[in-house]
């Protein structure tokens, strides 16, 4: 009889358990726009890259499953602060504006305002945008920095006309078509619609240097708890990793070495 209820109270701590463990993880929905490579992007229906995979390590290590929600850049801020986010990772600037409305993590990496043109652009610097009479079409992505640089620097100043984008891909499809002068926006997006689409460049002269960071809803908890994550993960070289799983840093060099490799 004992070891009857032994067995029974044995069965019934094991039921508990594995209840215990069935239990769900609690999930933190992430707010991006997945026209951004390398940060955010579709492989198939997935959204990758480096927002997107740091993303997953932090929560990982917080204690919680990722959800990631693709919306219009333009829409996360709003997403966030109302709380149908609960965080966002997109390229974001942190910029002493959107800290009116949302708290920003530390930050993750840095970021570049960079120029696209046609390869056979009469613009070869970014200065050649504010020249007098210069008179361009600048495509940017709505609400992103680009759009608040050129429309101070370029519109306000009445130098050009800003045309706005939903995203990055419509501003280069503009581009391609002629339709606009050139695409501000940041440098590893650049890069990557230069390598998809034949006859654009990125002019080598810099438009702003920034930095990204996740965004929260102004006091959430979450933000202490991201950032003590983020930093075990920059500790241990996890973050850089997967940067370097996106960006390639040694360019042409690694490339011909790679080439000769295969060879
Ligand atoms: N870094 C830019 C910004 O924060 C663009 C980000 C984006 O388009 N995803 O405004």
């Amino acid at each position: 009889m004992k070891k009857l209820m032994a067995l029974l109270v044995c069965i019934a701590m094991m039921a508990v358990s594995l209840g215990v463990l069935a239990e769900e993880t609690p999930t933190l929905v992430m707010a991006t726009n997945a026209s951004f490579p390398p940060y955010e992007y579709y492989d198939g229906d997935t959204i990758v890259g480096i927002d997107a995979e740091i993303a997953a390590a932090v929560c990982e290590k917080m204690g919680y499953a990722l959800q990631i929600d693709d919306m219009e850049f333009d829409s996360i801020i709003a997403a966030v602060s109302s709380g149908k986010a609960d965080f966002a990772m997109a390229g974001m600037t942190v910029t002493e504006e959107r800290k009116q409305m949302v708290d920003f993590s530390d930050s993750y990496a840095t970021g570049i305002q960079a120029v696209v043109v046609k390869e056979d652009s009469p613009i070869t610097t970014v200065d050649d945008l504010f020249a007098e009479g210069a008179n361009y079409t600048v495509g940017v992505q709505i609400s992103t920095t680009g759009d608040i640089y050129t429309t101070s620097d370029i519109e306000e100043a009445g130098l050009g006309t800003v045309q706005r984008f939903p995203n990055g891909n419509e501003a280069v499809m503009a581009l391609m078509s002629g339709k606009i002068d050139c695409v501000v926006i940041d440098n590893e997006p650049a890069k990557a619609y230069v390598a998809a689409n034949e006859g654009l460049k990125v002019l080598e002269t810099e438009y702003a240097v920034e930095d990204y960071a996740a965004c929260f809803a102004k006091d959430s908890e979450l933000t202490a708890q991201f950032n003590a994550a983020l930093a075990e993960l920059t500790e241990d070289g996890t973050i850089q990793s997967i940067i370097d799983k996106y960006i390639n840093t040694g360019d042409a060099a690694e490339a011909t070495d790679g080439e000769a490799a295969a060879e």
